[in-house]
């Protein structure tokens, strides 16, 4: 039996909409400031389309584009300096950043309000406290925003393998799964590269999110019949003369689970959707329900 594909389509759509009816009632144009340093083709590309996706929302972008050798000191500053602003409403730092600048403490740069990347010592702290602030990574957001929409994917008491332990994804989103409450209430298991056989694991699952960088590397054979598949991963690649992106989940495991969200299309586009809510969220902070 083939796995049911999970569009993020609609659920961006619905996410969308929420966050133009609460700026619209609101009467508020947040600003996004985004501070890249350097020129990595994918970082630009990857700002482009938040640009285009924020301006459909009436959401306004500033790009502050830093030289690629620019010291840790003068890109704090930077990062302060857009944080004092009043007219900014939420600030985020691209990454990758130049070899010998410390990630976090860049990061930490940014007031916790206006951290719409949640990636800052302070969001990350309040995500473990059990805070449902619109701060937590939007990418480990839109997993779960997946999982809660539909009561047949609902990880409440299920085995959840996550593989992968990133900042931005595999750690949050272990920490939102195995939370009391909406989207949660899983038992989690969280995988990396030092897993002692991985596959036994990853056949466990019930869901299991795969967040890895490794193209295909999930294959039928380590995957549950009618488990539930959430594939983060987004590997560029150009097929019959044209850019698109491939997984971290191998096409052929489509005839295993019983939901599988593609790639591209998936959790990529509800991503997006979710930031911009963190966005319109730091603008207008009442105008939201609690996140996840
Ligand atoms: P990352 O920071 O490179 O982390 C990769 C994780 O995978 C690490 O925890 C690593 O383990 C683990 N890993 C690597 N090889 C493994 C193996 N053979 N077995 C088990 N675990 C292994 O990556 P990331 O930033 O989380 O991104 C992961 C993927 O998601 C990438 O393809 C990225 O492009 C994509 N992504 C997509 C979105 C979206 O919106 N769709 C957003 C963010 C990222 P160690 O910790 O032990 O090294």
């Amino acid at each position: 039996m083939a796995a049911e594909w999970l569009n993020g389509a609609p659920l961006a759509n619905a996410l969308r909409q929420q966050v133009t009816e609460a700026l619209t009632a609101a009467g508020v144009r947040p600003l996004l400031v985004a501070i890249v340093a350097g020129d990595d083709p994918a970082s630009l590309s990857y700002l482009d389309s938040l640009d285009k996706a924020a301006a459909r929302r009436h959401i306004d972008t500033r790009r502050l584009q830093l030289d690629a050798d620019i010291s840790q000191e003068a890109l704090c500053e930077v990062v302060r300096e857009a944080g004092r602003d009043p007219a900014v409403h939420a600030v985020m730092v691209q990454f990758p950043l130049p070899d010998g600048v410390d990630r976090q403490a860049v990061t930490d740069c940014i007031p916790p309000a206006k951290d719409v990347d949640g990636l800052g010592t302070h969001a990350l702290g309040t995500l473990l406290a059990g805070e449902r602030r619109h701060t937590a990574p939007a990418t480990a957001a839109a997993v779960v925003e997946i999982l809660a929409s539909d009561p047949r994917l609902d990880p409440a008491g299920k085995d959840v393998v996550i593989v992968g332990r990133s900042l931005v994804v595999g750690k949050p989103l272990a920490a939102m799964l195995s939370s009391a409450g909406r989207g949660g209430q899983a038992t989690v298991t969280l995988c990396h590269s030092r897993t002692r056989d991985l596959a036994t694991h990853a056949r466990r699952a019930d869901v299991l999110v795969v967040a890895v960088g490794q193209r295909h590397m999930i294959t039928a054979d380590m995957v549950r019949p009618g488990a539930v598949v959430i594939d983060v991963g987004t590997h560029p690649i150009e097929r019959d003369g044209r850019w698109t992106l491939d997984g971290d989940v191998h096409p052929d495991v489509a005839s295993v689970a019983g939901y599988l969200t593609p790639v591209p299309g998936g959790v990529g586009a509800v991503t997006t959707a979710v930031l911009m809510r963190h966005v319109a969220a730091a603008a207008c902070p009442t105008a939201f329900a609690p996140a996840w």
